[in-house]
This record gives C-alpha cells, structure tokens and sequence, in this order.
C-alpha cells in the first residue's frame, strides 16, 4: 500500500509499504481522507526529534476493514478518525480523569506511531473515535485536528451564551474557532488578524466585528467596546504580540487560551496577572470525547471546515506553499485517487 514516509533529508516519499499484521484490540482501517497540518511541516522537518521511515498523518479518517482479537468497540465497516492523540496509557492521572491528551506515555499518529496519511493505517481500537453518519468524511478529516483543537479551546474559555470571545488569527484554525464560538457557544466573536482577507470570510462566517492590529489599537478598541475587555480571548496565531494582546483585551477575571505555537515567550506582567485574576491556559488538541462532540456539531451544520482536495503525490508541494504562506483552509489528501 501507498504511504507518505518521513526520509533523511526532512521531504516526504510516497512509497509502498507493507503493515504488519494486526495485533490483539487493533483494527486495521481503510484509508479514505487525511488532512495536512501544520504540525506535519514540523514533524517532516524534525523539529520534534528526527522521525525518519514514519508514515505521517493525524487528520485522517478511514473505513475499518478487519479487526483483531479482542476488539468491542469497533466493526468492520465502521467509519474511524486516526487523530494526534492515538493513544495514552490508559491509567495514569491525566488517563483517568479526564485530560488524556496529557498522558505522559501517549502516542501519536503521524509521528510516534505510523498515521494516516497511507492507504491504509493500524489503530487501537478503543481510541479510535467513530465519525458519525451524516458528516462528511472530507469535513470530518479537519474536525479531527483543527475542529477539535478549536472546540476544546473555545471550551476551555468558559464563555456563557452572549460573552465576548476574541479570535486571534483567523486561519484554519481560527476559523473553526470562530464557528464553534459563534455556532455552538452562541457567543458574540471578534475576530482579529493582521490580513484583511482573512478578516472578510470572518464576516461572512458570522463574525460581530472585525479588527486588523495594522489600523486599530485593538487592546484599546475591545476595553472599549466591550466595557472593560472581552470575557476571554482565544490565540492561534503564531506572533508572540497576539497573545501579548490577548492578555491586555481581556477583562478582570477574563480567560485567555493558547492554542498556537510561536517559539518566543510572551510578555506577562504579573501584577496584571494576579490584580486583575486574568487565567492564562495551554489548550492542546482534545479527549475521545471531545472529538465525538466537535464531530456531532459539524454533522449537524454549526460547523463547517472549508476543505480543498488533493493527491498524495503533491504532499511535497502542500508543504511548500504551507511554508510560502499560500494556503487558504485545509489540504485534504484523497487516498483513493
Ligand atoms: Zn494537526
Ligand atoms: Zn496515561
């Protein structure tokens, strides 16, 4: 079968690879959509640690066409997503209480353990999370990463209906945030980045106010408007000054979560900090749960990933323009051409 391996020299090849043959609580699934990550450029490019032979791949989403012994969970035929998070331990502290993506013993698709982006991909079975009917399965590739990494951090926010929630970087992330916030969260959005592009489909998706740091003071803008600062603040961009940003937009008791990864630290000013009671939050990718319920709002419409498809033999071009700048929503490899 065809996969996309990680070589020496930080490219991709497409080459032919043989699995081996599934294990007990293991299924073997049936490629049909992988998503290409931004977390994928770094993996290729071993900034994680070298990966060399590893099939890449975490937004991948298949049909299960033979399970092993002691499978319960899963059957032939049911359609699954391979995610970042493709298995933890199963009994430590984060395990067992609800922050499994924490697992100090986790694994992850694409780079600790082969992922999605093959024709075909060995999962665990009980951690691979069913993609319900009715959602499609393009779609459901970028809900797998982007979507719930979005959801969990509009969770973690912990805005009621009608607060003010700021979306800095209005990408493909972003943009799923701003969905889920606005769709789901019924909260009131605005929506800041330094490219006006960006900010016009934020409009059209239903975002209440625009804002673009190169015209506006936008710490000042939201003080104003908002009547103290926004209630919470949601970061994926990846310039250190958004999230110095997010920090002064937000208002006394006021939320901001961290969801991109500039490689700089941010300015804190800790008197800010703790006068004002501002709480400052990681947010890394979600639970099982977390991705069945940011699976059930896209099947219902609240959300929707705006998903362009492709081949696997580009996937050395898609990580070109990724790294040029030149993507507009997701990349979406289609195995089965
Ligand atoms: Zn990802
Ligand atoms: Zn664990």
């Amino acid at each position: 079968m065809k996969a996309a391996v990680v070589t020496k020299d930080h490219k991709v090849s497409v080459e032919d690879k043989v699995l081996r043959p599934i294990k007990h609580g293991e299924a073997l699934v049936d490629m049909e959509y992988c998503g290409v990550c931004h977390t994928d450029l770094h993996v290729k490019n071993a900034d994680f640690g070298d990966v060399t032979g590893t099939v890449l791949g975490h937004e991948g989403i298949g049909v299960v066409k033979e399970i092993a012994e002691g499978v319960t969970s899963l059957k032939v035929g049911d359609r699954v997503s391979v995610a970042w998070f493709f298995e933890g331990c199963g009994h430590c502290e984060y395990c067992v209480s609800g922050k499994e993506t924490l697992c100090r013993n986790v694994k992850n698709a694409g780079y600790t353990v082969d992922g999605g982006m093959a024709e075909e991909c060995i999962v665990t079975a009980d951690y691979a999370v069913k993609v319900p009917d009715g959602l499609d399965p393009a779609a459901a590739s970028s809900v797998t990463c982007a979507g719930v990494t979005t959801y969990k951090a509009v969770k973690e926010a912990n805005i009621a209906p009608g607060q003010w929630l700021v979306v800095f970087g209005l990408g493909g992330l972003g943009n799923l945030a701003l969905q889920y916030a606005k769709n789901v969260f019924n909260a009131k959005v605005i929506a800041v980045d330094v490219n006006d592009k960006q900010l016009e489909f934020a409009k059209e998706m239903g975002a209440d106010l625009v804002m673009n740091p190169l015209n506006v003071n936008v710490e000042e803008e939201i003080v104003k408007l908002c009547d103290g600062g926004a209630h919470a603040a949601v970061v994926t961009a990846v310039a250190k000054s958004a999230f110095n940003s997010a920090v002064n937009a937000v208002r006394a008791g006021g939320t901001v979560v961290a969801v991109g990864l500039p490689p700089e630290s941010m300015d804190l000013s800790i008197p800010r900090l703790v006068l004002d009671g501002i709480r400052l939050v990681g947010s890394l990718v979600g639970t099982r749960e977390d991705l069945k319920e940011a699976f059930e709002f896209a099947k219902e419409g609240k959300v929707v990933p705006k998903v362009q498809m492709r081949r696997l033999e580009e996937i050395n071009e898609i990580f070109d323009e990724m790294e040029q700048g030149k993507i507009q929503g997701r990349m979406v490899i289609d195995l089965k051409k």
